[in-house]
């Protein structure tokens, strides 16, 4: 028998609260991370897990993740994270979003909910008819909130070229080969930002479609999927999977930075040191892919407008350079670095 205080990713998490509902089906567990900064905010998963410890171990890890990113943000919010453990056949119905709802409401704002894999808008529409503790809704013409998408992708073009000025010493894409994996709604974004810049743009996409559209319309090429992270060229931008950085790929990297916006880009710890050893300068994932969640913050907590979203995200680059010359004085690889900065901004050094 494991408690929750057994699990590798336990970290003196402040709530685990696991919820059934006989009525709906529903099995839920919400991990609350930190509140130090704020209430724990961080997307509910919907997800079929082959074991229920599975989908602990899920909610402790991730929602540790969102107090790191939440901090290193700026923003004044903790971590949480939930998961709603999806029976084989995955059917999700209203009463099930209800009752989860409702014990989001029941912990009275400690936790925020907004949307993560599985779930869609409309279903946090029917969360919202239960609490008021939940971002990332549908929001009027002209508001601040809506996809993040654009926002993250913002926030990855600005921390791209502050690791070209850091790295390379240049002030500008200008004539760069910028390498991207993924052809969504990210890897779009930095795309047309880094060709209007003049940068040359390779794009790989499993959907080759996808990835033909976006090279035709940015004037750059396609890559096979296979083969984006062995190219040669000046930034590899990952925008689409996690743990694409690890013992195989790190040596078989070609560009002197890596930096994109994907979660979860290290598959280990380890895997900073890695990278760094090689040196190859990253930009630490949580960090640099901020954009979305400054976004769904300042919906959420009405703390401002667009300009204070947009002057929000352009903070980015100089979180980054705090990391980078942290790394650079202490010979600490970047992750470990952000992690550190983190923690202490959590007060947890
Ligand atoms: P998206 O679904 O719009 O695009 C992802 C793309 O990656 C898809 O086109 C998919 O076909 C492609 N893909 C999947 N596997 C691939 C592979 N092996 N090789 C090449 N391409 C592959 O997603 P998105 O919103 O652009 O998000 C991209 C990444 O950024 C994800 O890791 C996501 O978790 C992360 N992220 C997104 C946001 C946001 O606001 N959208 C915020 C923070 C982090």
């Amino acid at each position: 028998m494991h408690a929750p205080w057994d699990f590798a990713d336990f970290d003196d998490h402040e709530l685990v609260h696991c919820v059934t509902d006989r009525q709906s089906g529903l099995k839920a567990i919400v991990a609350v991370h930190s509140t130090h900064l704020g209430p724990g905010a961080g997307g509910v998963r919907f997800w079929h897990y082959a074991a229920a410890g599975e989908a602990l171990a899920d909610a402790l890890r991730l929602s540790r993740g969102m107090s790191f990113k939440n901090a290193m943000a700026g923003l004044p919010l903790g971590g949480g994270k939930a998961v709603i453990l999806a029976r084989e056949g995955r059917a999700k119905t209203p009463e099930m979003l209800g009752a989860f709802g409702r014990a989001v409401e029941g912990l009275g704002g400690r936790y925020v909910t907004a949307e993560d894999v599985g779930m869609t808008v409309a279903d946090l529409v029917e969360i919202s008819r239960h609490t008021r503790f939940v971002a990332g809704l549908p929001v009027a013409e002209g508001a601040v909130g809506g996809d993040p998408g654009p926002h993250t992708s913002y926030g990855v073009y600005l921390g791209v070229r502050a690791a070209v000025r850091r790295k390379l010493g240049r002030d500008s894409l200008a004539g760069l080969h910028i390498a991207i994996q993924g052809a969504g709604s990210v890897a779009s974004g930095l795309a047309r930002r880094a060709a209007a810049d003049g940068a040359r743009i390779s794009v790989a996409d499993i959907d080759r479609e996808r990835a033909r559209r976006l090279a035709d319309e940015v004037g750059g090429a396609t890559v096979d999927a296979g083969e984006i992270m062995t190219l040669e060229a000046d930034v590899l931008s990952p925008n689409a999977l996690g743990a694409i950085l690890g013992e195989a790929s790190i040596p078989a990297l070609n560009v002197p930075i890596v930096a994109g916006g994907a979660n979860n880009q290290l598959a280990t710890a380890a895997d900073g040191d890695r990278i760094h050893r090689r040196g190859i300068l990253y930009a630490p994932d949580y960090v640099i892919n901020a954009g979305g969640i400054i976004n769904v913050s300042t919906e959420f907590l009405k703390d401002g407008d667009h300009d204070t979203v947009r002057r929000r995200i352009e903070a980015i680059p100089d979180r980054l350079d705090e990391i980078w010359s942290e790394s650079e004085a202490t010979g600490r690889n970047p992750a470990a670095v952000a992690d550190d900065m983190a923690q202490r901004l959590i007060g947890r050094a």
